[in-house]
Parts: structure tokens; C-alpha cells; sequence
């Protein structure tokens, strides 16, 4: 069983203008394509061919030392970009549920969150994501991650990403990233994030 390039759940333009088509083709189907291939080389015939990527990206230790590296970049590439496609759809919204209240009790508010996040994602050095996360303690934090790390990575539960490598926006907002975030917002799913939230939720509790 080998790890598949997930459909997007909504057309290639339907993130116009947030997003635009062009960018979400080539990332879709160049970039996270060509990290699916890169983890399956990696892994196939191995025993981490078939759990979930994520179990696999959480004890990376346990990988052999001559693919550990090209599994954090590729696998992280794979769960990232599966994450980020599903946690966005034309319309965006607010948080609501159980995770709009974590983050009212967690950052003050929807916009004290929304500002840090932001802050996050311009600040991260060169490629990486900025991350919702929940945290082992149970606390929801603003992290920024470098390449294709991922909170499970460093112990956390990915609830929501932002892409912030240069080929997720570069075409539209050049080198104005803070743009970029900041016009984001638009798109974000929140029932899906939400979702998230409560499924991880529900594991810690098991
Ligand atoms: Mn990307």
C-alpha cells in the first residue's frame, strides 16, 4: 500500500483571489506529488509503508538513520500539505465550536490569536510553516516549524497550518508575505479545523 496524492476538495480556482488557480495547480500537483513520491521511495517495502504517516513522523528516532532525513522532509511534506488542503474552502468564516472557545480562553481572543499567528507566519526564517497546535499539556499554542516539520514532530497535535514557503504565494504576493497571511483567513475551514481540535481531543482522553 503506498501513501496517494489526496484530491483537493474544491476546484483548482475556487481560492480565487486568495489563492490563485495557478499556484494551487503547481502545488497540488507538482510539489505535494512529488513529496508523496519521495516518502513512497523512501519507505516502500519497509514496515513504516504501512501505518499512518502520522505515527510514523511521531518516533522518527525509530526510523534506520539512512532515511530518517528524507522521511521528516518528504512524509512531513505529504501529512502538511493533506492538512493544509483539507482546512481550507472558499468562504472561510470564524471559529465556532469547541476550538473558537479554546482559543477565546487559549489567546484572549479570535483576534489577539489571529495576530499572533500572523506574526508567526512573517517571522518564520526562510521556508516552514506557522501552526495551530495542540499541545501535550493541553494548551493550544502558535508555533512556527522550519521545511516540512510537523507538530507531531515536536510532540503537538497539527490543528491548522499555513504554508509559508515561497512557492504557496509567491506568484500572487511576491515577496509580501505578511499579505499573504493576513489575506489567508478567507479561506480557512473552521468546521474542519474544529473537527481536528475534537478528534484530538478525543484521543487524549482515551
Ligand atoms: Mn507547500
Amino acid at each position: 500500500m503506498a501513501f496517494q496524492l489526496p484530491d483537493l476538495p474544491y476546484a483548482y480556482d475556487a481560492l480565487e483571489p486568495t489563492i490563485d488557480e495557478q499556484t494551487m495547480r503547481i502545488h497540488h500537483t507538482k510539489h505535494h506529488q512529488a513529496y508523496t513520491d519521495k516518502l513512497n521511495a523512501a519507505l516502500d517495502g519497509t514496515e513504516w509503508a504501512d501505518q499512518p504517516i502520522e505515527t510514523t513522523l511521531a518516533d522518527l528516532d525509530a526510523l534506520p538513520e539512512d532515511i530518517r532525513t528524507v522521511v521528516r522532509n518528504n512524509g512531513g511534506g505529504f501529512l502538511n500539505h493533506g492538512i493544509f488542503w483539507t482546512t481550507m474552502r472558499p468562504g472561510g468564516g470564524e471559529p465556532t465550536g469547541a476550538l473558537g472557545e479554546a482559543i477565546t480562553e487559549h489567546f484572549g481572543s479570535f483576534e489577539a490569536f489571529k495576530k499572533e499567528f500572523e506574526a508567526k507566519a512573517a517571522g518564520q526564517f526562510g521556508s516552514g510553516w506557522a501552526w495551530l497546535e495542540l499541545r501535550a499539556d493541553g494548551t493550544l499554542q502558535v508555533h512556527g516549524h522550519a521545511n516540512q516539520d510537523n507538530p507531531v514532530m515536536h510532540g503537538a497535535h497539527p490543528v491548522l497550518g499555513l504554508d509559508v514557503w515561497e512557492h504557496a504565494y509567491y506568484l500572487s504576493y511576491q515577496n509580501r508575505r505578511p499579505d499573504y497571511a493576513a489575506a489567508w483567513w478567507a479561506v480557512v475551514n473552521w468546521d474542519e479545523a474544529d473537527r481536528r481540535y475534537r478528534s484530538y481531543l478525543a484521543q487524549e482522553s482515551r
